[in-house]
Parts: C-alpha cells; sequence; structure tokens
C-alpha cells in the first residue's frame, strides 16, 4: 500500500490503511525508544515545502525523516527563496522536483494547492495542509492518538468544537473516523462556524451518524474525546474575527462541573480557546497527540519511500 503514492487527502484513507500505519508506528516508536538508529531510510531524500507557517507538521516530518536515516532539505521563508522575485510556488516545485527528492511535503494557503503541485511533481506529494480544505496527515495523528487511549476507534464519542468551518483537520479527521463502525460525531460551534456542506455530505454518503450542536453543555458528558479548535483566524475577514473571538472556551473551571470528563484533544497551536490550567489534567492529550504525529508520519514516509 502507498508505495510511490501521492497522499492528498484523507478520502484515500481506508480502515486497513489506517491500522497498517498505527501498527507500523507502534513498531518505530519502540524501535526508536528502545535507542536503535534505524537507516531504513539511507540516501533518500525529503522536500519540505511550507508556504504558510508551520510548526509541528513541518518539524515533525523533518524529525521523522531523520530518525529513519534519511535527509530533509527545506524550502525556507518564502523571502528568501526567488518568489520574493515574484516567481510561483509551482515554478519552485518544478524546479526542485527536477533535483529529484524522493519525497515532497507541501502546505499551502490554498485549497487544492497539494493536488496541483502532485501534477507538476514526479515524486510523491504529501498534503500538509491546503487551506481550509484537508490535512490528512494530522487526521492520522488524530486517530492514533484516540486508538493508543482507547485501544480502539470504532464506537468512540468524539466531540470537535471551534472553527469547524475554516479548521481543515475537522474535514479530514472526519473523513477519517467515517472508516470506523459506530463512530458517533458531535460537532459542537457557533452556527456560523458549523462544518462544511460538503463535509456533511460525505458523512451522510457513509452512513456516518453525526449531530450539530451550538452548546458543549448539551453534549460533553456524552462524549469519550472533546477535540478543541482555534478560530481560523488567516481565514476568515477581521469583523468575524473579533465577533466571534472568545464565543467557546474550555478551562479547568468549566472542566471540573461535570463529572465525567473526556480526554482532551487539539491540533494546536492553541490561542485562547484552550486555556493553560487545562494541561494539567490526565485527560489532557494534546501534546501526547503532537508526538504521536512523528511516529506516523515515520510510519507514512517509509510506507511511501517503500523502505
Ligand atoms: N496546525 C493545524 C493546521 O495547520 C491546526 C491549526 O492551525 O489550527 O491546520
Amino acid at each position: 500500500m502507498y508505495r510511490g503514492m501521492d497522499v492528498l487527502s484523507a478520502l484515500q484513507f481506508s480502515r486497513s490503511d489506517i491500522e497498517y500505519l498505527i501498527n507500523l508506528a507502534e513498531e518505530l516508536r519502540r524501535r526508536v525508544e528502545s535507542g536503535e538508529r534505524l537507516e531504513l531510510a539511507r540516501g533518500r531524500i525529503l522536500f519540505t515545502a511550507f508556504f504558510e507557517p508551520s510548526t509541528r507538521t513541518r518539524l515533525s516530518f523533518q524529525f521523522a525523516m531523520a530518525k529513519l536515516g534519511g535527509l530533509t532539505i527545506d524550502l525556507g521563508p518564502e523571502e528568501a527563496t526567488s518568489m520574493a522575485k515574484g516567481e510561483s510556488p509551482e515554478d519552485t516545485l518544478r524546479t526542485v522536483d527536477s533535483y529529484n527528492p524522493d519525497l515532497i511535503v507541501v502546505r499551502h494557503r490554498e485549497p487544492g494547492f497539494a493536488a496541483r503541485a502532485a501534477q507538476i511533481c514526479r515524486a510523491p506529494v504529501i498534503n500538509a495542509g491546503d487551506g481550509y480544505n484537508e490535512h490528512p496527515t494530522q487526521a492520522l495523528l488524530d486517530v492514533y492518538t484516540i486508538w493508543r487511549v482507547f485501544g480502539r476507534v470504532e464506537g468512540t464519542r468524539v466531540g470537535l468544537m471551534g472553527d469547524l468551518k475554516y479548521g481543515r483537520t475537522i474535514s479530514s479527521l472526519s473523513y477519517t473516523l467515517s472508516n470506523f463502525r459506530d463512530v458517533e460525531i458531535h460537532y459542537i460551534s457557533p452556527r456560523e462556524l458549523q462544518p462544511r456542506e460538503e463535509v456533511l455530505k460525505i458523512l451522510d454518503q457513509r452512513r456516518v451518524k453525526y449531530e450539530l450542536h451550538e452548546k458543549l453543555d448539551e453534549v460533553i458528558e456524552k462524549l469519550d474525546v472533546l477535540y478543541v479548535t482555534r478560530l481560523q483566524k488567516e481565514r476568515m475577514k477581521p469583523e468575524e474575527y473579533e465577533r466571534l473571538k472568545g464565543s467557546y472556551i474550555v478551562s479547568y473551571d468549566y472542566l471540573k462541573k461535570f463529572k465525567h470528563i473526556p480526554i482532551i484533544m487539539h491540533p494546536l497551536p492553541r490561542v485562547w480557546e484552550l486555556t493553560t490550567d487545562v494541561d494539567s489534567l490526565p485527560q489532557a492529550m494534546y501534546f501526547e497527540q503532537a508526538k504521536n504525529g512523528l511516529y506516523i508520519r515515520m510510519a507514512l514516509i517509509k510506507t511511501i519511500l517503500g523502505v
């Protein structure tokens, strides 16, 4: 599976693909944690091109490649490239692809950009986020995190909260969860930030059980997972951001009112929607989640490279 393939959308993942990657991530984790130095990707080159800011995705791909014994070359900030002279990202990628990288990871603010990059480039392309559209490898690490906590994904009740309209992790995670039997998705957001039609349509086609809520109180005690997201400030009008800022906040004081507290996940970065006093709860899983990203990305790179 996946050898030489582009990974552009979470709609590509089947349940067996996800399980394969999770098992491989677990094996690689064991080997890395036991101190083994892996040489699986020796001589291979990963190229990372982020035309939008990133901390975890970019660095965990780079760490993942290093831990597999391979090399990464990063595009660096746009200001340091010929894009500052007006060159297009397409021409930039075409040029770098001609240097023969084994794999390209790309992020761009335009929905559909990664698919376009895949048409231009000979090397396989991984979508590390294309605007509001998708972020498939984030969804892999999210599902991996749920699996590690509960030992299964089937039958889990997952609350997705916050900016469900512009947040690309929401669409990709919804698609990924749709592979698992009896999953229930609860979308919690102000009305104007409800998930996009195209996402709900796919869930309908796949017969996934989901509900829309405006208040977390209504549903929190039913949830196994509460996945909080920030407002995607960079994708909305300033007045929309000002109006919605602070419209939902998960804090320690809020959570402690409930008898049952679900595990708390967040793709990060957090801004004001998840307060730092939640970090001390055993249910806080977001830093663990970021760590899981390293191993699932190692598994994905290994699989695409066929090493
Ligand atoms: N880091 C995630 C992303 O790139 C979540 C976010 O930025 O809110 O989509």
